[in-house]
């Protein structure tokens, strides 16, 4: 009697057991309102090395080398057919992927990224602040976190400070910590050539907030308002001759490049864009700081 007692409790954990790990590997992506997001996009050469290889308006950048290529944010969960299809248009193969990054551990981000590390086997490195979040598939994000998984979980191969230089076949891709969006949210700058010219590159994140909830009152993220107030300030100094961000309606994609027109990276240099954005962003930030 005793024994069949000890089954039945011993069942009943392995069930339990099963029922907790499903749950884990359970992924529910948030609906996607804007059906634009996740539109199908034509790649494009950006300049020099750098070409976007996102959907319409979740911006993903590929950066090809001799030695293989490095990929920088994924769209959604269903976006891996897409990049795979725009990378080849370009004459490129998803399969030389190398490193793998992103702008932040978001879902609209992230989606596609285990899928891809599985299909390429690249090393995926992540601004350390977003380790945690990129394990349980943003579980954990201050912001949108509380009800599991978002995105396939990953865990990091390597984890990224702030100005560390990636150093890969030629390219050197420095990372520039911005954190808020998310607590590891980060920028990239490079430098990338053509025949005529080397560009300076930023790869920006801009720091939207996200939160509802006042500043002080985010017990996951207690010095969010001094990232966001670090990130603004930072951000505003940097110098480049050309810059794109994680969504393509941040850098006004769809006003500076059509489908099909000619290579033309001057198209991106618009400080004068950048910096409209980066105000509005600190007037918004402001805005939040002073919410009661
Ligand atoms: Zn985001």
């Amino acid at each position: 009697m005793l024994q069949l007692l000890w089954r039945a409790v011993a069942l009943a954990n392995i069930f339990l057991f099963t029922t907790t790990g499903l749950q884990a590997q359970k992924v529910m992506q948030p609906k996607v309102t804007n059906a634009y997001w996740s539109k199908p996009y034509p790649p494009f050469r950006i300049a020099g090395n750098l070409y976007y290889v996102g959907t319409y308006d979740l911006a993903c950048f590929l950066i090809t080398t001799p030695k293989g290529n490095i990929l920088i944010n994924t769209g959604l969960a269903n976006s891996a057919a897409q990049i795979k299809r725009n990378i080849s248009m370009l004459g490129f193969k998803l399969a030389d992927t190398k490193i793998l990054l992103t702008t932040q551990a978001h879902y609209d981000h992230l989606g596609a990224m285990a899928a891809i590390k599985k299909i390429t086997g690249a090393k995926m490195m992540i601004d350390a602040g977003d380790a945690a979040v990129l394990a349980d598939g943003g579980a954990s994000d201050y912001a949108m976190g509380g009800k599991g998984a978002m995105f396939a979980p990953l865990v990091a191969d390597s984890l990224l400070h702030d100005n560390d230089t990636i150093r890969f076949g030629g390219v050197q891709l420095q990372l520039l910590h911005h954190p808020g969006h998310t607590k590891g949210s980060c920028s990239f700058l490079l430098k990338t050539s053509d025949a005529q010219k080397t560009y300076t590159v930023l790869i920006a994140n801009m720091p939207s907030i996200v939160t509802d909830k006042n500043f002080n009152d985010i017990p996951a993220y207690p010095n969010i308002a001094d990232d966001y107030a670090h990130t603004l300030h930072t951000m505003k100094k940097l110098s480049f001759d050309i810059w794109v961000a994680s969504h393509a309606s941040q850098f006004n994609l769809h006003s500076k490049h059509k489908p099909g027109d000619a290579y033309n990276p001057s198209a991106f240099m618009d400080r004068a864009g950048y910096d409209e954005q980066l105000a509005d962003l600190q007037k918004e930030y402001e805005e939040h700081l002073s919410r009661r």
